[in-house]
């Protein structure tokens, strides 16, 4: 009950508190640090923005804390934040619902369990009012998981061979040159800026932006 409290008012709920310290803030409503955990909202935005995150290859490869499936003799596989976009944005059973509390859509993040005991569970949140989802393990919609991340193309490929050199004849060398001797001269050398990290951005980062983006109107 408590947690509802300040989840409904994150910047104004301490004022009344006289001092007692939250056991734990588990949604990451602290501000000015990185929350170590997104949100519900937090998913509701993420899933506004499917869109435009899958379309970007090294957002859909952003790392998701507690997104994974994995089934017993089956395997486990990670579930990055594509993967999950693809899951709930097609509509895949088990991923996504109803939230009993409010009515609003929930989102499942991972699976764990046993097809032959039937035990373990899915787990999530709800993208409206950010309450904890739990649900039944389900052998079939786990698996879709491991399935989405089997599926799943790497962001950057292998690095190609180098091409091999063209043949040519000797005359065709012989021109080349003497144009390149020529322009030479002429053009100032260019310096080339150095090549941009590509890095997986992470999931703070990626919030982060969509929070602008929505702040700025261009969502
Ligand atoms: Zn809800």
């Amino acid at each position: 009950m408590a947690e509802d409290l300040c989840r409904e008012n994150v910047c104004g709920g301490r004022a009344g508190t006289a001092g007692t310290k939250p056991a734990s803030s588990s949604a990451g409503a602290q501000h000015g640090s990185e929350p170590e955990e997104p949100s519900g909202q937090d998913f509701g935005l993420l899933l506004r923005n499917a869109a435009y995150l899958l379309s970007r290859p090294r957002c859909r490869e952003v790392a998701v804390p507690g997104a994974w499936a994995s089934v017993a003799y089956v395997g486990t596989s990670e579930l990055r934040l594509g993967d999950l976009l693809r899951l709930w944005q097609s509509g895949a059973e088990g991923w996504s619902g109803t939230c009993r509390k409010c009515g609003g859509r929930y989102v499942i993040t991972g699976y764990g369990g046993s097809p032959l005991t039937g035990g373990g569970s899915g787990w999530g949140y709800c993208t409206e009012c950010g309450a904890r989802v739990r649900i039944p393990f389900h052998f079939g919609h786990a698996r879709e998981g491991v399935r989405a991340a089997a599926g799943r193309r790497p962001a950057q490929s292998p690095e190609q061979p180098a091409a091999a050199p063209r043949p040519s004849s000797l005359a065709e060398w012989n021109e080349r040159a003497a144009v390149l001797a020529k322009t030479a001269a002429k053009t100032p050398r260019r310096v080339r800026p150095p090549k941009r990290e590509k890095r997986i951005p992470s999931l703070h980062e990626v919030l982060v932006l969509l929070r602008l983006r929505e702040h700025a109107g261009m969502a």
